[in-house]
């Protein structure tokens, strides 16, 4: 017998799922079965996202007492199940081993950030998903397909969506492991932010600019440098200093939760914005991020500063990232660089609902593109006419699930699948 659980709400509480119960397979037996017995699935996975891209109203599936192996080879990790990241950076660190890059907490699953195009920051970076070399896929059938690299569908898998099934093993391109030393500066005029933003965001390895548009004492810029890079110090060139113990990410206060800053250390314990074993952020929250090419970022930004006031009663902060392109057909940076405009919201969903549209159509003249995991009102032709591969994904994830048991609504109403 399966077992099954209440399905809840994702991690912020902002989205109820609405299939009732969650299936719990152990095995790949049981999830065979589980896909089999209902006519519609979604995976839920570690719940980070703000939408209800993972939901359906038959049944959601977790992987979360399926085995969670990991095997390092050469330059190659694979991840089976449930997997995050703070369980899998570790055991590569262990190995000699790293990812490129981070997201901004490490409790995510592995399949759940690649699936969404889920990304750190560096302008040499390319996000998560920009790592997969396989996937292991069960389909509607509960048979598993190994698609890699050299596969047809391999641009639309390795960021799917889980439109393709349910993803049983990822597999990850891993680099040799690195150090990190991260500092976070304040008093950085917004003029000096916006006048060359391709410079300061490729002044170190990893840099994140935190702001609420419109009130300079809260803006910082969060710096994470290798001995590579050849400008970690061009923030403090900007008139930016060290903040010191205090850390506050706009008007949400850290407690002693995030990672560590002033000293060198591996990879892992410096990337990420909030510690392993810490609760990130504080929960109460929805966020929203856009896309827009790294060459339009001033034009975009100034765009979106128009809005401070708009913004301003809903907003918490707002984090401006950088994302290398890749060539996954749905990636948010599917063949340009991209600076990420992210949102932390309050956590009303009504409220948030109010100003996406004002945002949206502020950075329509730069062709934004929604992340697929968080809070976005922009209707599905807008989002596909910026994904010239939107169509092939589509006929891909058709032939791969024939009979739509992966679809929702999500998928109808973004691409139209
Ligand atoms: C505090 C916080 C910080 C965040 N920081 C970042 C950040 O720095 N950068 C960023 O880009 N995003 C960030 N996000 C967003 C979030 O991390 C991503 O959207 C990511 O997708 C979440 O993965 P998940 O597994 O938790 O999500 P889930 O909602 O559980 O899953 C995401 C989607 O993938 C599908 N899926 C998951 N696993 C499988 C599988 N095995 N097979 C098939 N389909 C699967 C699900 O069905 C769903 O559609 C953050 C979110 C939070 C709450």
């Amino acid at each position: 017998m399966i077992h099954t659980r209440p399905s809840g709400t994702n991690w912020s509480g902002n989205h109820r799922y609405r299939a009732a119960e969650t299936l719990l397979p152990t095995d790949l037996g049981d999830l065979a079965a589980s896909v089999s017995r209902t006519p519609s699935i979604r995976v839920q996975a570690t719940r980070h996202t703000f939408n209800d891209i993972g939901d359906t109203d038959a049944a959601l599936l977790s992987l979360e007492r399926m085995p969670t192996r990991i095997e390092v080879r050469g330059d190659r990790a694979r991840v089976e199940g449930l997997v995050t990241f703070a369980q899998l950076a570790p055991v590569l660190e262990a190995e000699g081993r790293a990812l490129h890059n981070l997201g901004s907490l490490p409790h995510i699953s592995v399949a759940g950030a690649a699936a969404t195009g889920t990304h750190g920051s560096g302008t040499a970076n390319g996000n998560l998903s920009s790592a997969v070399t396989a996937v292991e896929i069960m389909d509607a059938d509960g048979h598993t397909h190994r698609i890699d690299d050299a596969h047809p569908w391999f641009p639309a898998a390795a960021l799917g969506l889980g439109a393709f099934g349910v993803v049983t093993a990822v597999e990850l391109r891993t680099v040799a492991s690195y150090t990190v030393t991260a500092e976070a500066y304040t008093a950085v005029p917004w003029d000096a932010v916006i006048a060359d933003p391709r410079r300061l965001f490729a002044s170190a390895r990893s840099v994140s600019v935190f702001t609420t548009w419109g009130d300079p004492a809260h803006d910082l810029v969060w710096i994470k440098a290798t001995d590579a890079d050849t400008e970690p110090g061009y923030v403090m060139d900007l008139g930016g200093h060290p903040i010191g113990a205090e850390l506050h990410l706009g008007r949400i206060r850290t407690v002693g939760n995030t990672t560590e800053r002033g000293t060198p250390g591996p990879w892992h314990t410096r990337l990420p914005h909030f510690r392993a074993e810490a609760l990130p952020s504080d929960g109460d929250e929805i966020q929203s991020e856009y896309f827009v090419p790294l060459d339009a970022a001033s034009e975009a930004l100034a765009a979106v500063r128009s809005l401070a006031s708009v913004v301003d009663p809903v907003l918490l902060v707002s984090e401006l990232r950088t994302v290398a392109a890749d060539d996954l057909w749905l990636s948010p940076a599917y063949r340009r660089d991209v600076l990420a405009i992210h949102f932390t919201w309050r956590n009303d969903n009504a409220g948030v609902a109010a100003v996406l549209p004002a945002v949206e159509a502020a950075l329509a003249p730069f062709d934004p593109r929604p992340h697929w995991g968080k809070a976005f009102t922009m209707p599905g032709e807008r989002i596909r006419a910026t994904l010239p591969r939107a169509e092939a994904f589509v006929a891909a994830a058709r032939e791969a699930d024939p009979r739509g048991v992966f679809r929702n609504d999500f998928l109808r109403r973004t691409l139209a699948l």
